[in-house]
């Protein structure tokens, strides 16, 4: 793999070059390297602990890398003098809990982070908001509390207000894994339309369903390095760890 930082414009939309992670003495991420192409969708499974939501947070710097560096877009986030909001604003990010504002109808929860961070006026805010909510199927939800939506459709809620900040890439950490199990299908339809539109996307996940059908690669985490990172079918259907392989064993 080069170790030439990309340029912007010609190279992988993420790039992970030797990224090291410690909290104190605890070695969470152990030097990692991966390349997330414009357009592709990575899938990251592994173990709990292995530290695939610590790569994700390390990607939009919601921690701080302890060594090497992450390209987004051709700019190196890890840069001390970046500007970390601008970063920030060009990465979506959906978690497993969905933390919206419960006091807040769904579109306010659209449009307060829009206004707040883009400086968006009101009508336009509003108007990317319903864009954004009938693409998460949720159109008739606009002026609904959170409180009275499913969890799945408050995850979509989630989603949609991720995307109506523009982002270029989106994380997924673990978006399915609150939700009972009837409600998973239709925020993964919703991933897997963004897919199709193009998205490029991390997505943290035990779906491997999903995974198959969706990823363009899968990349298999344990103990904070990367094992085995290849196309799905390959890495799901015929691992070549043996780390791998007990993993998913004990998925079925
Ligand atoms: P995964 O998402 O694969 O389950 P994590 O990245 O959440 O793994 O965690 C990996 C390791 O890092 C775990 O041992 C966890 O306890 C530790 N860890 C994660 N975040 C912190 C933190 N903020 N402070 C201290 N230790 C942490
Ligand atoms: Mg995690």
């Amino acid at each position: 793999m080069s170790t030439q930082p990309p340029q912007a414009g010609t190279g992988p939309e993420i790039s992970i070059r030797g990224l090291h992670k410690s909290f104190g003495d605890n070695e969470v991420l152990r030097g990692i390297d991966l390349d997330v192409a414009h357009g592709e969708v990575v899938c990251v499974i592994g173990p709990s602990g292995s530290g695939k939501s610590t790569l994700l947070r390390c990607v939009n710097l919601l921690e701080e890398p302890t060594k090497g560096q992450v390209y987004v877009g051709g700019t190196e986030v890890t840069d001390p003098d970046v500007d970390i909001d601008a970063v920030r604003r060009r990465i979506g990010m959906v978690f497993q809990q969905f933390n919206l504002f419960p006091h807040l109808t769904v579109t306010e929860n659209l449009t307060l982070p829009q206004r707040r961070v883009l400086r968006r006026d009101r009508a336009t805010a509003a108007r990317i908001a319903a864009q954004n909510l009938k693409r998460v199927g949720l159109a008739e939800k606009a002026d609904a509390y959170p409180s009275s939506l499913s969890g799945g459709q408050q995850q979509r809620v989630a989603i949609a207000r991720a995307l109506a900040m523009g982002p270029e890439v989106m994380l997924f950490d673990e978006p399915t894994s609150a939700l009972d199990p009837e409600l998973v299908g239709d925020v993964l339809a919703v991933m897997r339309s963004l897919a199709d539109e193009g998205m490029t996307m991390m997505v943290v996940t035990h779906e491997m369903s999903f995974a198959r059908e969706v990823a363009d690669r899968v990349v298999f985490m344990d103990g904070g390095v990367v094992v085995e990172d290849g196309e799905p079918a390959q890495v799901i259907g015929a691992p070549r760890h043996e780390r791998t392989r007990h993993f998913l064993s004990r998925l079925l």
